[in-house]
């Protein structure tokens, strides 16, 4: 189904991302979409300074991964990596706890010079995706300053200090998005939202406290969101009562949150149209609340990222051409159908 069109010809795709999970349906998304059809809204509250360079995690993931780059079986960094630096960086007692490869470093270097230079983050992202022969738009969800910070049974711990350094062990109790109140989305990123050619709004199947929450801090993209008549769909990142990779099912027990794809679309309720859910979890689906695509939403390879993406988008086009009562006004959504 590579290609899809519809009659309404150029309209285009907006998804909201985080890293590994995300990337990997935007890249399906990528593939069944015409050149230029695609927007990628990429969170930045996991972006941190270390070793004087600014880096961007989520958004290199993604940029890795359109340009067909990613390592794929980290599905973070580049392929054909080498780790002279981090050896040698060891070797000083240099703070060696951020993996950096070789490779990914000339990333960071130039988008830290770009920075210094006063250009900002959104340059560099649409100057490294030309770099890297990707026909997409790819924005960090924001130019300012926004950082998400990890309330645990430890302290307050900075994003990286708690994913990477202390591998999510710490008891999460809450997370709070420094920066969200006064950071304004990009401005590609509120245009694509008030496109009216926009055909729909995909959440990727990203943490929904680590990825999307940052882009939901900021009330001016909540605002946006509620408000669009473009269909929002997100998908499930929570397959039979686990995620498929990182600490999402970790943090909603420390949160007390149940487990479930209920609980995914308990936490967007008021923001989606609709959730796409694992076939495992098909007995949840008549407590969603919002209409439910169940299907196979573990992407192992690029075919199942492209049939996913088709999936969502066909999910998308179905919504909107239903009655429009059904989606707006959006108090209506989250009851029980
Ligand atoms: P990170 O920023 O690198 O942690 O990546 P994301 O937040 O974008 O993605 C992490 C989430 O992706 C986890 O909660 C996973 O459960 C989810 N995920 C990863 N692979 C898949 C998959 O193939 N299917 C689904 N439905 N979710 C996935």
């Amino acid at each position: 189904m590579s290609q899809m069109g519809n009659d309404r010809g150029a309209d285009t795709v907006l998804a909201l991302c985080g890293g590994i999970g995300g990337a990997k349906l935007a890249l399906g998304l990528y593939h069944e979409l015409a050149p230029g059809q695609l927007v990628v809204a990429v969170n930045t509250g996991d972006d941190f300074e270390h070793l004087g360079l600014c880096i961007s995690p989520d958004l290199d993931t993604v940029l890795y991964t359109l340009g067909g780059v990613a390592d794929p079986n980290r599905g973070w960094g580049r392929a054909n990596e080498t780790w002279n630096f981090m050896s040698a960086l060891d070797e000083l007692g240099g703070e060696a706890w951020f993996q950096l490869g070789d490779r990914d470093l000339a990333m960071h270097v130039e988008r830290t010079g770009y920075l210094r230079d006063g250009k900002l983050l959104s340059e560099f992202a649409a100057h490294a995706a030309r770099k890297l022969g990707i026909n997409a738009l790819i924005l960090p969800m924001t130019d300012d300053r926004l950082r998400t910070i990890v309330v645990t049974n430890d302290g307050e711990l900075p994003f990286q200090r708690y994913f990477v350094e202390r591998r999510c062990a710490p008891v999460v109790g809450a997370l709070r998005f420094e920066g969200a109140e006064r950071a304004r989305p990009v401005a590609k990123l509120l245009k694509s939202l008030a496109n009216p050619a926009l055909r729909a709004i995909v959440i990727c199947p990203s943490n929904p406290y680590l990825s999307i929450d940052p882009f939901l801090a900021m009330p001016e993209l909540r605002r946006a969101l509620s408000c669009t008549r473009t269909p929002v769909i997100a998908v499930s990142p929570i397959i039979g009562n686990q995620a498929v990779k990182g600490p999402a099912a970790k943090i909603m027990t420390e949160l007390g949150i149940p487990v479930t794809t209920q609980s995914i679309a308990a936490h967007y309720r008021g923001l989606i149209d609709g959730l796409v859910i694992d076939a495992t979890d098909a007995h949840e689906a008549s407590n969603i609340g919002v209409p439910t695509l169940t299907t196979r939403t573990l992407m192992l390879d690029l075919a199942d990222r492209k049939r996913l993406a088709g999936e969502v988008i066909a999910f998308a086009d179905e919504i909107a051409s239903h009655d429009e009562t059904v989606r707006v006004p959006r108090s209506t959504i989250g009851r029980p159908s």
